[in-house]
């Protein structure tokens, strides 16, 4: 079995961090976010976030690129965020999400 990157304890390989310490075990951490059932009229058009995990502060980014379907899933456009940029959106999109929320209970 795979040793932890920072603590030595044993990771299973499909871990995306450390169950011991946390530390983040692979590079780039990938999620796929799907499209609005409603809105999006390509069923296969999805958001890609890649974050990467360097250790400087240099190769630190997020990459956001979007898949179209068609058939052949392939980018159709892609932006790298700095980490700051990445942290200012995540903030934009949580305080959108408090502001629907009282809505919803006003
Ligand atoms: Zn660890």
């Amino acid at each position: 079995m795979p040793a932890c990157t920072s603590c030595r304890g044993e990771v299973q390989e499909r871990f995306r961090f450390c169950p011991w310490c946390g530390a983040a075990q692979r590079m780039k951490v990938v999620e796929l976010f799907a499209g609005h059932p409603l809105l999006e009229k390509d069923p296969e058009k999805a958001l890609r976030v890649s974050c990467y995990l360097g250790e400087d502060e240099e190769s630190r980014h997020v990459r956001f690129s979007v898949w179209g379907g068609g058939g052949t899933p392939r980018a159709e456009a892609a932006v790298s965020l700095s980490e700051e940029e990445a942290e200012r959106l995540a903030r934009f999109l949580a305080e959108t999400a408090r502001l629907a929320d009282q809505q919803a209970t006003s």
